[in-house]
């Protein structure tokens, strides 16, 4: 009778503390960059950023750009595993009354989180009244086009052997590359990939990046994507400062194990960072206690989540974070969760 749930009791508990042991332990070894690495790439993504204003402020005087800026998980102390990728953000300045957004959901492609920035006033500002409309296609701004403009400069006329000579650094522009990545060796045996991202943020604060829609890129092509990214870490941040929880440390732990295993790699940072806020709405105890009890929680959320296809948007509702998965890669994805949670250790020995 009740002594058989008894020890069924103890037994998990036990469990849950070796796991909760494991999962500091991973942590502390696996996880965690030491400071003097992040330090480090931090410094050469610096480097190769400052080259990079004073090569298109000579190069490009009449670019309309506001000054680029160095950002992503090396900068918020996300990133796990190694410091090895920064985004170097290129905010594009847009005439107010030329460009308008349309949100993804009035269009045909029928996409919340996704926009279209539609050029205006034509007959009254004709062609070539923005510096933008080069990169205009039927009527809209196309993020390819703009990605291609970067691309010409950088990978075409942008002499990075002289400057990571002079820096002491090997670069060299990634090609192919979807979007455009600069490899930057600074130490023998360690690499930093720098994404260039341009940027828009419209006037009531939306921010849009250059980063294409994953499938049916076709006709999907002239969409911008709404960043979260900000919001989303600064509110994960916000709750953690308030009662000193663990909701940051089981972000890296998720990124790091997602990192490591080639099964969950298709998850990224903001399905993971959307997924513990939405559980942060009904579960209240993330002290560091609790660190086992929320890992194992967040796994069969997202397992829930899979087996729904849909993932919100804690920041905005409409967006589903799994539309650019196709529904293989979510049931493989569910099936490997599933898995873990009765042996999420295993995740850890990668
Ligand atoms: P990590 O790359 O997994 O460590 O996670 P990050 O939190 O650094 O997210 C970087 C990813 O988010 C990249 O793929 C970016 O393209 C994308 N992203 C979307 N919005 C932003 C943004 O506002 N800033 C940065 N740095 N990346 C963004």
């Amino acid at each position: 009778g009740g002594s058989g749930a008894t020890q069924s009791d103890r037994q998990r508990a036990r469990m849950r503390l070796s796991l909760q042991e494991h999962l500091w332990e991973f942590y502390q070894n696996n996880v965690n960059i030491p400071t003097e690495e992040q330090a480090v790439a931090r410094r050469a993504a610096l480097d190769i950023c400052a080259e990079l204003r004073v090569f298109l402020h000579a190069k490009l005087p009449d670019m309309p750009l506001r000054e680029m800026y160095l950002s992503g998980s090396l900068y918020d102390d996300l990133q796990v595993v190694t410091a090895d990728h920064a985004q170097l953000m290129v905010p594009l300045i847009l005439e107010k009354n030329l460009w308008s957004s349309i949100p993804g959901e009035d269009t045909i492609m029928n996409v919340p989180g996704f926009w279209l920035v539609r050029r205006e006033n034509l007959e009254y500002f004709p062609r070539n009244s923005s510096y933008w409309d080069r990169c205009m296609v039927g009527g809209y701004l196309s993020p390819k086009s703009v990605l291609e403009v970067f691309d010409k400069l950088v990978a075409g006329s942008i002499n990075w052997p002289a400057i990571g000579s002079v820096l002491d650094y090997i670069i060299r522009p990634v090609v192919p590359s979807e979007t455009l990545t600069l490899e930057v060796q600074y130490e023998t045996d360690r690499k930093l990939y720098v994404d260039f991202l341009p940027l828009l943020v419209m006037e009531d604060g939306t921010s849009l990046i250059a980063k294409p829609h994953r499938l049916a890129a076709e006709r999907h092509e002239n969409l911008w994507r709404q960043s979260f990214r900000v919001a989303e870490t600064a509110r994960l941040r916000a709750l953690d400062q308030e009662d000193g929880g663990c909701r940051c440390a089981c972000l890296k732990l998720a990124k790091a194990v997602c990192k490591l295993n080639p099964a969950l790699n298709r998850l990224n940072a903001s399905q993971l960072t959307n997924t513990i806020l939405l559980l942060c709405e009904k579960e209240g105890d993330w002290t560091q206690e609790a660190l086992a009890d929320r890992f194992l929680q967040l796994l069969r959320a997202l397992v829930g989540h899979l087996e729904a296809g849909r993932l919100q948007c804690a920041l905005s509702p409409k967006v589903n974070l799994f539309c650019e998965l196709t529904e293989q890669e979510v049931d493989e994805l569910g099936y490997t969760l599933y898995c873990a949670l009765s042996d999420p250790e295993g995740l850890l020995r990668t």
